[in-house]
């Protein structure tokens, strides 16, 4: 049986990073660039006013005193200067307004006296006026050609923001994938239906279907196929169309468990089966290679936190390689135990918990947790703490390995 830290390296080695293209800028959030970005113009891409108020020439004020100066024009923001000033004139301009030939600074409207006569006049003393003040000029931020953003960047909001900034509409990135989700067995009812003897709700699919949505990608849910060869080839074969497939039950050893058989029936060859953890243990890998697709199948344990955590641990892994971001494998950071737990076998455990970021690092408060079918007590947990095999009691204040949800 394959450690944690080998099926993960198996995974990594099988799944390739997406084809690239280019998306709509508003469909890219959470994807990754492709390519590095040069800034097509400076920016900003006109001398700008970060005011309201007076546009004037700093030269003609002395150190002390005020002067009256004739107001040549007001420049509102999106328009263009149509005169040039000189020392003895302003011209009133907004925020983001373009500055005008002859200015270098801009006087705050409330530090300027309006004349009697009417706003053709106005008064500005000398201690308001500084060369470029409030000015902004043309490519402070950016210049043309510079390198605006790495191949590699995740793209979030700020990234997002700064690519429609310089006109970006088509951005090129590791395209999204499509994950398809396919529960297996008899006993699963919608979620909208009312429980009968025997039978539980498909809690698997919109689990997965989050937590797909959640790693950026698109979940297909597929919904439930009976544990019969017929019903489950047929939805797998549609699943294998999508770049990820993941089935949750059918991979253990029940009569019933025909996953890997209808997997490799499909055309799909088994990279693993079988891994050496707590819950997770029945995890199933595989690849379909096709001349023109390729597929990378996980058989995920039916035990809802099973599946939980195996796809936090290991399909987030292989989403992260095919979009492009690296390191690829899901981050560990290390935490303090808050509680003293015992764990019994010869299997690292992936234990919920509540991880709490404080002054002085993290902590890890493991939660009430009964085993792979207690799904209810993972509401209270935000990730895992990772508990190695040990005849000891772990203690609070040891210090173990987590991983945030
Ligand atoms: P299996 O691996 O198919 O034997 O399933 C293991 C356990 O997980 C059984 O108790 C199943 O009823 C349960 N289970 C399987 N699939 C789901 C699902 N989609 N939602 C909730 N529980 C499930
Ligand atoms: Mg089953």
């Amino acid at each position: 049986m394959l450690t944690v830290e080998q099926a993960t390296e198996a995974i990594l080695n099988q799944v390739q990073v997406a084809s690239t293209s280019h998306v709509a800028l508003q469909d890219c959030l959470q994807l990754v660039l492709a390519d590095d970005l040069t800034t097509p113009h400076d920016s900003p891409p006109f001398d700008k006013s970060m005011m309201d108020g007076f546009a004037v020439a700093s030269s003609g004020f002395a150190k002390h005193g005020e002067r009256e100066l004739a107001v040549l024009e007001t420049i509102t923001a999106g328009t263009v200067p149509s005169k040039t000033l000189d020392a003895n004139c302003a011209s009133q301009i907004m925020t983001g307004a373009a500055i005008p030939d002859g200015a270098d600074c801009v006087v705050p409207i409330e530090q300027v006296t309006f004349n009697k006569s009417g706003s053709s006049v106005v008064t500005i003393c000398s201690k308001n006026v500084l060369l470029e003040r409030n000015v902004l000029r043309k490519g402070v931020s950016a210049r043309t050609g510079e390198l605006l953003m790495k191949s590699g960047t995740k793209l979030e909001p700020q990234h997002i923001a700064v690519l429609a900034e310089f006109g970006v509409a088509k951005v090129p990135v590791f395209r999204r994938p499509t994950v398809s989700v396919l529960a297996t067995g008899d006993e699963l009812l919608a979620i909208d239906q009312p429980l009968t003897p025997g039978r539980i709700r498909n809690s698997n699919e919109p689990m997965l279907v989050s937590q797909i949505q959640r790693a950026a990608a698109t979940a297909v849910p597929l919904g439930v196929a009976k544990d019969n060869r017929a019903e489950l080839g047929a939805k797998i074969r549609e699943g294998l169309t999508c770049d990820f497939l993941l089935l949750s039950g059918g991979v253990s050893a029940g009569t019933l468990d025909l996953v890997p058989s209808e997997l490799a029936a499909a055309g799909v060859v088994q990279v693993f089966h079988k891994i050496q953890m707590k819950p997770g243990k029945p995890l199933w890998f595989g690849q379909l290679t096709t001349p023109n697709h390729t597929c990378w199948v996980f058989g995920l344990p039916g035990n809802p936190v099973s599946s939980m955590i195996c796809f936090e641990l290991f399909v987030r892994s292989a989403l992260r390689k095919h979009a492009g971001i690296s390191p690829a494998a899901v981050e560990c950071f290390p935490a303090t135990l808050t509680e003293s737990i015992t764990v019994r076998g010869d299997r690292p455990t992936y234990f919920p918990a509540r991880l709490q970021r404080t002054a002085t690092g993290l902590n890890a408060t493991p939660v009430p947790w009964g085993g792979s079918a207690d799904l209810r007590s993972t509401a209270d947990a935000n990730g895992m703490c990772v508990l190695q095999p040990r005849d000891t009691t772990y203690e609070a204040g040891d210090i173990v390995d987590s991983i945030a949800w």
